[in-house]
């Protein structure tokens, strides 16, 4: 048997705000003891190999609820272009990081922004071009709806002047109708997928292995793992798993939309402590942003408009009532209030149809909603599932909110505090790629509600800001109750898993700082007793 126990004066729990001066004790993977000094003695001996983190923070390894991670893997392993402020400097910095690589291997970074850029142009292929003439160059944007390819990834893929734009997708073409290299939206799909198929469950392995590493050394123990473009990417991880190598817990979800039979053989074949199948996910619109948010009324600036959800109602409901009967979670993106209504409708009736089952359902994101419906999530037992590095995060003044749905309706973004304060259940996450995985962005955000920049003052709808213990709280137990996993994991207490985090400064003090958030250092993390981090 292997027994650690870790020293701290500021051990937070996430059962209560008060933090412990004391030690927490691990036996084997479970934690056996937490509590003061006097009383650890009677479960500490020779064997126990002690840390001493005596004026550190120690709590839960945070679970981040939200990630596409073998797609955030492999935009992280081959560059990630966020903070390039130019299409040529993302091209160069991708350079730099693969100049020495050799043979014939697609190049997949990505999380480019070109809303940073000089007006906010798409990339062509003309810029990657320069730099990698023969290698295939694949790159999805930060939002994942979109990718910039060069000529060899073109030329690989036949596309083509005579190639057409498939049903909700597109080519971007040069006027004499030469693709760009820009593929926007559903053009993505098949692509991306193509190149997936060209690596093995190995390569996809090392891919999750590199997440995990990433993962690990900002305190995460656990992530809630969506499907992106229907990509799976389950066998890569289960193969870690077999190999002893999987240093993180993953909570995987499969589509909404896929055949039962592959749903309930997930169900069965992932169900041990590190790698389970937990639900399934899909999209009820894009995002207000875009204009793709499905709004209850118009657009600002585009009066006649409200989009749509992208899933039939009446269809949403029956199939989500079916899952329900199946005991499977579904968790549906809602970003528009509309969808987000349409959501909480569909789970409604699932509870009706299905009176006194515990069904943890969730939406994902809520970027806009209305007072009634934030009352509803409590009432009807569905989780918020949330990710507070979505806020806005510079320029608040110039946030197209204000133009596009207006400060009336945006009052009611990202409503954290309300929904919880009328009985809602939040997990909190990241939604990596599309924000970062340094869990201490969101917990600031979450805290603040305040841009990199401090505006607005006192934070953007600061009624909604969460205090520290709820953001922690949230991003641990939260989480690991939406899971369907909160007899196991998300606090310390014991005979839960000894998934742990150490950090460097007293969260709960410096949640709002933002300098000393993010630059904030993990010391130790911790999965089921085993140190996977250290510094
Ligand atoms: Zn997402």
């Amino acid at each position: 048997m292997s027994k650690k126990a870790f020293r701290c004066k500021n051990i937070y729990t996430a059962l209560l705000q008060e933090l412990v001066d004391g030690y927490v004790v691990c036996e084997d993977d479970k934690i056996v003891f937490v509590g003061d000094e006097t009383d650890a003695g009677a479960f500490i001996d020779d064997n126990t190999e002690v840390f001493r983190f005596d004026d550190n923070f120690l709590m839960p390894g945070f679970n981040d609820f939200h990630v596409h991670l073998i797609t955030g893997a492999l935009m992280e392993h081959d560059g990630v272009l966020r903070y390039a402020n130019t299409e040529e400097e993302a091209a160069e910095m991708l350079w730099q990081k693969n100049k020495d690589r050799s043979g014939d291997r697609w190049i997949l970074g990505g999380a480019w922004d070109n809303f940073k850029w000089p007006e906010a142009a798409n990339p062509t292929k003309r810029s990657l071009d320069k730099y990698f003439p023969d290698t295939p160059v694949f790159l999805l944007n930060k939002e994942c709806h979109g990718a910039w390819a060069n000529s060899e990834a073109l030329r690989r893929f036949d596309i083509t002047k005579d190639t057409p734009d498939p049903e909700h997708g597109s080519f971007f073409r040069f006027e004499d109708g030469d693709p760009t290299g820009y593929v926007h939206e559903a053009a993505v799909i098949p692509l991306l997928k193509g190149i997936l198929e060209t690596m093995s469950p190995e390569d996809m392995a090392s891919y999750a292995k590199s997440f995990s590493k990433t993962a690990n050394s900002y305190g995460i123990t656990a992530v809630g793992d969506l499907p992106l473009y229907g990509i799976r990417a389950d066998a890569s991880y289960k193969l870690l798993e077999e190999r002893g190598e999987l240093n993180i817990r993953i909570f995987f979800a499969l589509a909404f939309m896929e055949e039962m039979e592959d749903i309930f053989k997930a169900r069965e074949e992932y169900t041990s402590e590190k790698l389970a199948f937990i639900g399934v996910k899909d999209f009820l619109d894009g995002t207000p942003m875009g204009h793709t948010g499905f709004m209850i009324e118009p657009y600002m600036d585009m009066p006649d408009f409200r989009s749509e959800s992208m899933i039939e109602p009446e269809f949403l409901k029956n199939r989500v009532a079916e899952m329900s009967g199946e005991d499977i979670k579904v968790r549906l993106h809602a970003c528009g209030d509309g969808a987000v209504r349409l959501a909480l409708d569909a789970f409604e009736y699932a509870n009706e149809k299905h009176a006194g089952k515990d069904l943890r359902h969730c939406v994902e994101h809520i970027e806009a909603t209305t007072p009634q419906d934030m009352e509803r999530f409590g009432k009807l037992g569905v989780i918020a599932s949330v990710q507070p590095d979505h806020l806005p995060k510079y320029d608040f003044e110039h946030h197209p909110f204000h133009t596009m749905i207006g400060d009336d309706r945006m009052q009611y973004s990202w409503p954290f505090k309300t929904i919880a304060d009328a009985g809602g259940r939040l997990a909190l996450g990241t939604d990596y790629p599309v924000t970062e995985l340094n869990p201490m962005r969101g917990v600031f955000r979450a805290v603040t509600r305040l841009t990199d920049e401090g505006e607005p003052e006192g934070g953007f709808s600061p009624k909604e800001r969460l205090s520290a213990h709820e953001a922690l709280r949230a991003y641990t137990y939260g989480s690991a109750y939406a899971a369907g996993k909160d007899d196991k994991l998300g606090t310390l207490e014991p005979g839960k898993f000894a998934d742990i985090a150490v950090f460097e400064k007293n969260i709960l003090d410096c949640a709002a700082n933002r300098e000393e958030m993010f630059g904030m250092k993990t010391l130790m993390t911790i999965v089921g007793g085993k140190v996977v981090y250290k510094r």
